[in-house]
């Protein structure tokens, strides 16, 4: 008997897991969230409205006090056929992969009144399970019980070399050594935040893609899906 269960990936920056969550997703009709892009969202509205400078400076209790005029949807594009990024409505898809908010949402992040909100959004999500949701503490605080939980990790070079690869294949020209320093500096950011740090959940599966190809991990993973699905 298969039964609907969560799925949670979580890892490293640019370690594949939106691909691999979203090529799962699709294979076995589940719904595909990736927690990132609401992060992200909060951290492009904080910049835009002056609550967060480029240089890191946050007016904490106005992003508060404002949170609630925040609102985050994921929605297919007719285009692309891909779940994609609304805020208030805008589709911020490509304004929040660039390194403009790459650089600054570590920061947000580490906000424990966004994380709460985050976190509460997510979990309702999940209400009716059939869901792959990637991030950093899917599997530790938002849905600690998932049937399955992966832990994605590669080398820091190939994670930035492909972060470049798909900036420059959406016409953003960025150095690698650029990219690295922001990859290195996320997961130490991620890590060491008082709040939900990123972490392996002691009972997640740990999958180092560095040498993997797309459809060899993609394979991996539906077998892994069925196992626990039909467990
Ligand atoms: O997954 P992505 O690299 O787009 O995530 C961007 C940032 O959002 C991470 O570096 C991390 O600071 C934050 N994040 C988080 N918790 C999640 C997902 C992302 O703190 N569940």
């Amino acid at each position: 008997m298969t039964k609907k269960i969560i799925v949670a990936i979580d890892g490293l920056s640019s370690c594949g897991k939106s691909t691999m969550a979203r090529q799962l997703a699709e294979a076995v009709g589940y719904a595909y969230i990736d927690t990132g892009a609401m992060y992200r969202a909060v951290t492009l509205y904080a910049l835009r409205h002056g609550l967060l400078t480029p240089d890191g400076q946050i007016d904490a209790p106005a992003l508060e006090q404002r949170l609630g005029n925040i609102d985050i949807a994921f929605r297919v594009s007719p285009e692309t056929g891909r779940s994609e990024t609304y805020l208030n409505g805008e589709n911020v898809e490509s304004a929040i992969r660039g390194m403009e908010v790459s650089a600054q949402v570590s920061r947000i992040s580490s906000l424990p009144f966004v994380r709460r909100a985050l976190v509460a959004q997510q979990q309702a999500m999940g209400r009716e399970k059939g869901l792959v949701m990637d991030g950093r503490d899917i599997g530790t605080v938002v849905f600690p019980a998932a049937e399955l939980k992966i832990f994605v990790t590669a080398s820091d070079e190939v994670r930035a070399q492909r972060r470049v690869d798909e900036l420059r294949a959406k016409g953003t020209d960025v150095s690698l050594e650029e990219v690295l320093r922001n990859v290195r500096e996320r997961d130490r950011l991620d890590m060491e935040r008082a709040e939900s740090p990123l972490r392996r959940a002691d009972d997640a599966i740990e999958l180092d893609n560095t040498h993997l190809t797309i459809p060899e991990q993609r394979a991996l993973l539906l077998r892994l899906f069925r196992q626990a699905a039909e467990g």
